[in-house]
């Protein structure tokens, strides 16, 4: 059997105001062909559970395009539809084939189209016919009714942070195995609650996601029931599908589909007080690190997230951190190329001033002059070895350790989400060892850290990924939605929503 697969991965944030070209696309990961399998070979992300479920069935995967961009502005209509048009061509360049399984993301938007992958999937289904397509989809997905009925079986990640990729690709394959047999005939029930939880409500850690993660998984172990994908949503794509939903296939019952859909959906409805997060001011939590014996304390800048299209330059943090004369710990990480470029010219063990981060937006605080000694220099390449894409290679660009009041601060040339202790580790911080640690994230970097945390404080910090939603002028979105609607009434008492 052949295979042919492709990927279109961006979460897109319409507010941010980094434009998303093909350029975006080729600094973070722009593969085609023999490309796609030379880097996800041996990996635990969703391509390289594709590629071992081929294996393991004998199947041959066909590679076409692997297009991932860090998460930031709208996707011009130039970039997504050069993308579109190779993976389709990529199908049709296939020749005689037996299905498609894409990796896709989501929560993508192109200046011609709110929702990609719902036209990704539509136009691949085109061209393809009736053959099997399926696709595995991030948890931050916005799903929409053309996802739905383009593809014969959509499988979502389980895990926030995502840890669990690899195994959805490998799933995929054996969905479409069973789609070859004729052993399944997927039956599928769709529902979007009005409900777009924060992203620091998310973490499938503990409740309530953990809540209905777990149901999920129960009801995947009944009898008739394929799949079943829970997905949190991305709020900034800003259009009508945002938002929490659910997906349960079963095998040819779309009773039994209906009905456990509209349980997830009660089950998150009751639950949806639980979701509102309460972040620590910033100062409040330094000060209690400051007071603090031991280490390291995880201080999340939850507000400035590179991987929900925050800037990752923002200041507020350090600026505060500097005042209130904590030392100690590190940042990770702040993206600069105009600081990196001058640290590493002035070289190893100088001094220098730099204005340091502030640059992109007045969302994220002013820049910030510091002057400090550059501790190291690398080209900002290294390998992940924890639980997120074990073995794949991140690169921040050329990157610079800065020295400033007693804490290591890491600037970088490109933008990457702090979420892997190699990242320390590459530049000769032992992470473990050091009093605090600022991530600019808002969950992803749980599942590294937790594990060597003392404590982990979220920090009510502004930004463009900020829990607080109400304040981000949303303009698409369909309405009303909790708890967005809630708090711009100032209703405490939800019951005006149960109707
Ligand atoms: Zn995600």
């Amino acid at each position: 059997m052949r295979i042919v697969t492709g990927t279109i991965s961006h979460e897109t944030n319409v507010l941010s105001n980094i434009a998303t070209d093909l350029e975006q696309f080729r600094k973070r990961r722009l593969l085609y062909g023999e490309e796609v399998f030379d880097y996800h070979r041996g990996t635990k992300t969703p391509v390289g559970g594709l590629m071992d479920g081929c294996a393991m069935h004998g199947f041959e995967l066909v590679p076409t395009v692997f297009a991932s961009a860090t998460p930031s502005g709208t996707i011009t209509a130039e970039a997504f539809d050069t993308l579109l048009g190779q993976i389709l061509e990529g199908i049709e360049d296939a020749g005689v084939i037996d299905g498609v399984a894409m990796h896709l993301h989501g929560a993508g938007v192109a200046e011609n189209h709110d929702d990609i992958e719902g036209r990704v999937l539509a136009e691949v289904r085109r061209v393809i016919g009736d053959k099997p397509l399926v696709s595995t989809f991030d948890l931050h997905a916005n799903h929409t009714r053309l996802m739905v009925e383009s593809a014969d079986v959509l499988i979502g990640y389980d895990t926030y942070p995502h840890v669990d990729g690899y195994e959805r690709g490998v799933e995929a394959i054996d969905v479409i195995a069973r789609l070859l047999d004729g052993s399944l005939v997927p039956t599928k029930a769709f529902r979007q609650p009005p409900m777009m939880p924060a992203l620091q409500a998310q973490f499938t850690g503990k409740y309530p996601m953990s809540r209905l993660i777990e149901e999920a998984h129960r009801m995947e172990g009944m009898e008739a029931v394929e799949t079943v994908t829970v997905a949190a949503g991305f709020p900034w794509s800003d259009f009508e599908d945002v938002g929490l939903s659910f997906i349960v296939t079963t095998n040819d019952d779309q009773a039994l589909a209906d009905r456990l859909a509209d349980e997830l959906q009660d089950l998150a409805w009751g639950m949806r007080r639980d979701f509102l997060v309460k972040p620590v001011p910033v100062r409040d939590a330094l000060r209690r690190v400051k007071k603090a014996t031991g280490g390291p304390y995880i201080l999340a800048d939850i507000g400035d997230n590179p991987g929900g299209g925050a800037p990752e330059d923002g200041t507020v943090v350090l600026r505060a951190i500097l005042e209130e004369g904590l030392e100690g710990g590190v940042l990770a990480v702040m993206w600069d190329p105009e600081a990196v470029e001058k640290a590493s010219t002035s070289g190893i063990g100088t001094q220098v001033t730099v204005e340091l981060g502030g640059k992109t937006d007045d969302l994220h605080g002013k820049p910030l002059e510091v002057t400090g000694t550059v501790k190291t220099v690398t080209d900002g390449k290294w390998i992940v070895k924890g639980p997120m894409g074990t073995g794949s290679e991140s690169d921040m660009g050329e990157t610079v350790v800065l020295l400033v009041g007693g804490n290591e601060v890491i600037v970088t040339s490109k933008r990457l989400q702090p979420m892997d202790l190699e990242l320390y580790r590459s530049l000769g911080i032992e992470p473990t060892e050091r009093r605090f640690i600022v991530v600019k994230s808002s969950v992803h970097y749980r599942a590294a850290h937790m594990p060597i945390a003392v404590e982990v404080i979220e920090l009510d910090t502004p930004g463009l990924t900020s829990p607080r939603l109400a304040g981000f002028g949303f303009k698409k979105l369909r309405r009303p939605i909790f708890p967005l609607d809630v708090e711009m009434l100032g209703i405490t008492e939800l019951k005006s929503m149960d109707e």
